[in-house]
């Protein structure tokens, strides 16, 4: 089977083709344009793999994804392609709105024309598959009258929660996954969407909650913690997801949405505890050869908790999303591996093989190498 991946060089796209090309014999073509949170390096030890073949295209291109349809002959679109960062959806919604709405909107539209042209087994066959995400739903904790730091509803989000987007993030991902499902009922395209939690694990580009608290931890720069901490988010370790999404797109249902997630609910000040614990554990402060002794301002640290800062929360911040993810492990069969507490100890000690890949993803330079260009977007 040959599956196009967008968004490939992401960091849930990089996961996915990793897990493909070493525990699948599956081939992939991955679409992905480099934005600053694509990093081919992710992909080092995939490339010259014969199944594995990377095309730096737009997915709101139209000519180019008609071309790469066309030379590549799919058998399956994973569509993970996105702006995925809230925080810069807020400062900038037009980037969201046009690759994760224009974006797949097109993709569909190039993935239609193709399958329309395939012979009627290959039709059958083929699949359009949407990774999507739980922040669509909305605010769990906002349904909860006084909702606080104090009081936690219990319910869950499950394939029929109504959708509630709050940023331009989730709002923009709610307009894809719109289109996905009526490409589905118009077309007859054979969709499938997945809407999953928040992910963790190595490769996440250093602007997310998790590797940005290890990465200020090392370098002694205040841990920014948004309100007093108590949103509460579903983790989910990120090759927990790859193995969800390579069976949903296998042996999911035609039209069906499953939602994935990993029974993992933390609050972000304890997810902060937690890696500075480990942190302390693993490169304690003030131990030559594991973390220097941190200036802060004009003071000294003693254990990593004390960079912990409480800053103004985020606009439209929702307290909690947690998943109910019944319908996947029911009808699929599929279960998370990692616990939180074994996920969260190989992410932290990932970190610190590897801060070389963070700072080289940081300011492009394998992308610069491996291109051959100046700049990278
Ligand atoms: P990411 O930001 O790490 O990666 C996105 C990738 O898409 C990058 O490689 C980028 O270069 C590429 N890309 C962006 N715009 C493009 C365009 N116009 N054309 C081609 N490629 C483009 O994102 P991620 O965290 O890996 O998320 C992947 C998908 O999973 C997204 O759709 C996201 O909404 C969804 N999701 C993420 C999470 C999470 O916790 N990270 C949870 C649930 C769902």
């Amino acid at each position: 089977m040959k599956l196009l991946v967008t968004g490939g060089a992401g960091f849930i796209g990089s996961a996915v083709i990793r897990h493909i090309i070493s525990d699948t014999v599956d081939s992939v073509v991955n679409v992905d344009v480099l934005t600053y949170a694509g990093n081919l390096e992710s992909l080092a030890e995939v490339e010259g793999n014969t199944r594995y073949v990377f095309e730096r295209v737009d997915i709101c291109d139209r000519a180019a994804l008609d071309r790469v349809f066309s030379v590549h002959q799919p058998d399956a679109v994973m569509h993970l392609a996105a702006e995925s960062h809230v925080d810069r959806s807020i400062d900038g919604p037009a980037a969201f709105i046009q690759t994760n709405i224009f974006g797949t909107y097109t993709l569909l539209e190039a993935a239609r024309a193709y399958w329309q042209g395939l012979t009627p087994s290959r039709q059958a066959a083929f699949r359009f598959h949407h990774i999507s995400t739980d922040e669509v739903y909305g605010d769990l904790g906002a349904e909860e009258p006084g909702s606080s730091c104090e009081s936690r509803p219990s319910s869950l989000f499950t394939e029929y929660t109504p959708y509630a987007p709050s940023s331009p993030y989730s709002a923009s991902k709610a307009g894809s996954d719109h289109l996905v499902r009526a490409w589905q009922r118009t077309y007859g395209l054979p969709t499938l969407v997945t809407n999953c939690s928040n992910n963790y694990g190595p490769y996440h580009f250093p602007e997310k909650l998790i590797p940005l608290m290890i990465l200020n931890a090392l370098e002694g720069k205040p841990l920014p913690v948004y309100g007093c901490g108590e949103q509460v988010r579903d983790w989910l370790y990120v090759e927990d997801h790859a193995r969800a999404l390579y069976t949903v797109v296998t042996r999911g249902a035609v039209g069906e949405t499953y939602n994935i997630g990993g029974h993992n609910e933390q609050r972000n000040i304890d997810v902060v505890h937690t890696l500075c614990a480990l942190l302390d554990e693993l490169a304690p402060v003030g131990v030559p050869g594991a973390a220097r002794r941190l200036p802060v301002g004009k003071s000294q640290i003693r254990q990593y908790a004390d960079l912990i800062t409480f800053v103004t929360d985020r606009p439209g911040h929702d307290l909690r999303y947690a998943i109910d993810a019944g319908k996947i492990e029911r009808e699929l069969g599929w279960y998370p591996r990692e616990s939180f507490d074994s996920g969260i100890r190989k992410t932290v000690a990932w970190y610190l093989s590897n801060l070389e890949w963070c700072r080289r993803v940081q300011d492009g330079r394998y992308q610069r190498q491996r291109l051959g260009v100046a700049a990278v977007s």
